[in-house]
């Protein structure tokens, strides 16, 4: 049996290190000598360990299988870079109950997230060649909109309010509600009829897009659950954005070292064998695992890439199909020059460039790294580069709108979350006609002896707490069976 400390060990170097040794350790442990496991989970990010900790307090037998090198999947804090910026989920809310309450239990502390004193004052905007200071933009030529309520507000915040304001929903269950089903249109549906116009939609929607890649391809009802998430999620008394002090990592290292049984890295899942007594797990180095039941928290993009026999019912199998996340790179800079002194504009720079939006972040007690968090379409231009020349398109990027960044950046770090075969992007971003169709509920009960979990099947929660209440409903479902 592989030794647990080695391989938290590995889990704790977060950017894999180790996980060579830890892969091979694992390799030699056959699977004849494992007694058989009781349950065994796939992934090793929030909605996986937080199945496996809770079917292990119930008394389960549990083996979690994790294809990487380190655990924590979609969270994951860079350690080695100024101020150890996160690369996946950053922020949570006092409203987030189960990440709080496993913290808490394990020891981890959870703190308000300070703002750095260096990014104080409004993000700039850098459109269509200009470089525009947020107090001019009201009043600027390039401002498409009409109304002085949207006239007012920046280019990144004026979609979601224009939508918030038309939201019709009241609790976090109203996005599944069948009497909404009918809204489940696009954002350029529901605006278009309201007079948006093109210019405008792009500006709202399709500029570094939080969610989707522009107003045609995310559903209304997933930005109004959005709003709606926003608000129950701080709605808490105490600070509305929140992290792990060290790194939003801690966490998943904490769940992981708590499990008893064990936790295999580097055990890329390539095929479900389901039989009337339980189910086979092939790896990709050819291990067989076998337990009774089975929850998987792949991502449905990850999924894609297993094989399951008999085959997924039809509507499972056009969920794995068609359910997408969000596009994501991040380009990550060490700062040689606080070269916004320079030129006198804020750091932080709101582009319609392969610069995405331009941040300091990190620990603001660190030296700042700065950040180009690049999404939507311009992501996919730099995931068709290699990442040295996506980086130094990055890079020349800035240099043309800041002259006085030339010379006071070096690329630290591209992270690609749309190219990492384990993830295929950020977040979950449902489409038009998906939630009516029934993909958001695809997951909601067990097949056979398969239960899937993961963000992307939460029923309520986003994100983060999204991806534990969604490990809770797969623990729960597999209690009722054992
Ligand atoms: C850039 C970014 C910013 C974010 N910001 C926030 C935020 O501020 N707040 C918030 O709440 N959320 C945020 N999120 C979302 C949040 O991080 C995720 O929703 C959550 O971590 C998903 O957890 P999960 O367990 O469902 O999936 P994952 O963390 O993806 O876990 C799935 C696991 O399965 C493993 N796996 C995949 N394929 C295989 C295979 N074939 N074999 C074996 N293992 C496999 C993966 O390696 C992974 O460890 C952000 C995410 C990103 C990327």
């Amino acid at each position: 049996m592989i030794d647990r400390r080695q391989v938290m060990a590995g889990a704790a170097a977060l950017a894999g290190a180790g996980a060579a040794a830890l892969a091979a350790a694992a390799r030699a442990q056959t699977a004849a000598q494992a007694p058989p496991d009781e349950v065994i989970v796939l992934g090793a990010g929030l909605a996986g360990l937080n199945a496996a900790l809770l079917l292990e307090e119930a008394g389960a037998r549990v083996r979690v299988l994790e294809g990487r090198g380190r655990v924590g999947g979609r969270v994951r804090s860079l350690t080695d870079l100024p101020g150890s910026p996160e690369a996946g989920g950053s922020i949570v809310g006092s409203g987030y109950a189960r990440f709080l309450d496993r913290a808490r239990r394990l020891g981890v502390v959870v703190e308000p997230a300070r703002p750095r004193p260096d990014m104080a004052g409004a993000m700039g905007i850098s459109l269509l060649g200009q470089t525009i200071r947020a107090e001019h933009w009201p009043g600027h030529a390039a401002n498409p909109f009409s109304d002085p309520r949207l006239k007012a507000l920046p280019p990144y915040a004026v979609g979601a309010a224009a939508l918030r304001a038309l939201s019709p929903f009241q609790s976090l269950d109203d996005w599944r509600s069948p009497g909404m089903a009918a809204q489940d249109v696009s954002v350029a549906d529901l605006l278009g009829a309201r007079g948006w116009t093109p210019d405008q939609l792009r500006l709202g929607f399709g500029i570094n897009p939080g969610y989707g890649n522009s107003a045609h391809d995310v559903s209304v009802l997933m930005h109004w659950h959005i709003a709606e998430n926003l608000k129950v999620m701080t709605a808490q008394p105490g600070a509305a954005a929140l992290h792990v002090k060290g790194g939003n990592m801690g966490l998943p290292v904490a769940m992981a070292r708590a499990l008893k049984g064990p936790l295999l890295l580097g055990q890329v899942v390539r095929r479900v064998e389901s039989d009337a007594t339980g189910v086979t797990v092939i790896t990709e180095d050819g291990r067989r695992h076998r337990a009774r039941h089975l929850v998987c928290t792949l991502p449905t993009s990850a999924l894609r890439l297993v094989d399951f026999a008999p085959a997924l019912p039809p509507l499972q199998q056009l969920a794995v199909d068609s359910i997408d996340y969000n596009r994501t790179c991040l380009a990550y800079f060490a700062v040689d020059r606080p070269f916004w002194e320079g030129d006198g504009l804020p750091p932080a720079l709101w582009t319609d460039t392969l610069a995405g939006r331009l941040l300091l972040t990190g620990d603001p007690d660190a030296p700042p790294t700065l950040l180009a968090y690049v999404n939507g379409f311009a992501a996919d231009r730099l995931d068709r580069m290699e990442p040295a020349a996506a980086i130094a398109a990055v890079q020349a990027d800035i240099a043309r709108l800041r002259p006085a960044a030339q010379g006071a950046i070096r690329p630290l770090r591209l992270v690609s979350w749309q190219r990492d075969p384990f993830a295929g992007g950020a977040y979950v971003s449902w489409k038009p006609g998906q939630i009516r169709a029934g993909l958001v509920a695809a997951f909601d009960q067990p097949i056979g002896r398969l239960v899937f979990a993961g963000e992307h099947t939460a029923q309520l929660a986003r994100g983060m707490e999204g991806a534990l209440e969604s490990g809770e409903r797969a623990a729960v479902q597999v209690m009722e069976r054992m």
